[in-house]
């Protein structure tokens, strides 16, 4: 959290889907504003009314993570429209296609490398440099069960997530010496669009996906309150951790 009396400004970018939305309300009962950031215009926009709902300001913006520019932008405009960015849940992220290595599309691992290790890496450099000025935030990266295990058919997304947990830890340790915290929140299956997207091309392509069909999937809000409580006080002294939620299922 940003410490002092004003409750922090948080911002979620994925804001617009399912784990994002999730985020969006949860941080809408922790801090007096939150932004929304997505490229998809519509999806944040809709978000962006439930947190309104919730009794928060909001404010939606169109943005493609990916971009140093539009990044630089977006994180400049929260700031000046809604206040110091005290909560970040670097969230966006692609899933790709399902297939095996050796026919694994080189443009998909390009672009899964392009949005889930890049975006990451810009949204923490943008925020740690604003947040550096305060010496006080809290960052949560989405990685995913993925970044501590191999899945057969997901190449470009498992490269990618583990990345993510690198630049967490690398993070972390970077701005250890002050009240600035960086995390990772790593979720196994969640009912969400991602999944289900994942699942259908898998059956399609006799590939397995799930290691354990006794475990049942996540809910986003599952992930939302581990993020709520690793942006809290309540996690002062967790730093650069890797938060599985996954029921379970990476063990089985
Ligand atoms: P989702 O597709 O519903 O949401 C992702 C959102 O990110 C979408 O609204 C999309 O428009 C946005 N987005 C994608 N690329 C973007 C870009 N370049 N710039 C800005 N916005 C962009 O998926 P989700 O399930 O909510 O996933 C959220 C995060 O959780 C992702 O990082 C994903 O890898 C991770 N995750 C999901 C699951 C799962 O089971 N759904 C499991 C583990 C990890």
């Amino acid at each position: 959290m940003s410490g002092g009396d004003r409750p922090p400004v948080g911002l979620v970018t994925g804001g617009g889907g399912d784990i994002g939305r999730a985020i969006a309300l949860r941080l809408a009962q922790m801090s007096d504003a939150v932004a929304i950031v997505d490229r998809d215009e519509t999806a944040a926009g809709a978000v962006a009314q439930l947190v309104e709902k919730a009794g928060a300001r909001a404010l939606a913006i169109r943005a493609d993570v990916s971009s140093a520019r539009e990044t630089a932008a977006f994180v400049e405009a929260v700031e000046t429209r809604l206040g110091p960015i005290g909560i970040f849940a670097n969230n966006a992220g692609i899933e790709g296609v399902v297939a095996p290595l050796h026919e694994y599309p080189d443009e998909t691992f390009d672009q899964l490398l392009q949005v889930n290790v890049k975006g990451v890496f810009l949204g923490l450099k943008h925020v740690i440099a604003r947040m550096m000025q305060r010496g006080t935030g809290a960052i949560i990266n989405t990685a995913s069960t993925s970044a501590i295990r191999g899945r057969a058919g997901l190449a470009g997304y498992v490269a990618s997530k583990h990345a993510v947990l690198g630049l967490t830890r690398t993070a972390a340790l970077d701005v250890a010496r002050t009240r600035i915290r960086v995390n990772a929140v790593l979720p196994g299956p969640v009912e969400s669009r991602m999944i289900r997207e994942l699942e259908g091309q898998a059956r399609d392509s006799a590939i397995a996906l799930r290691r354990s069909a006794a475990i049942a999937h996540g809910r986003p809000q599952d992930v939302a309150s581990v993020v709520a409580f690793l942006a809290s006080d309540e996690a002062a002294h967790v730093n650069g951790a890797a938060w599985v939620v996954d029921g379970g299922m990476t063990l089985a």
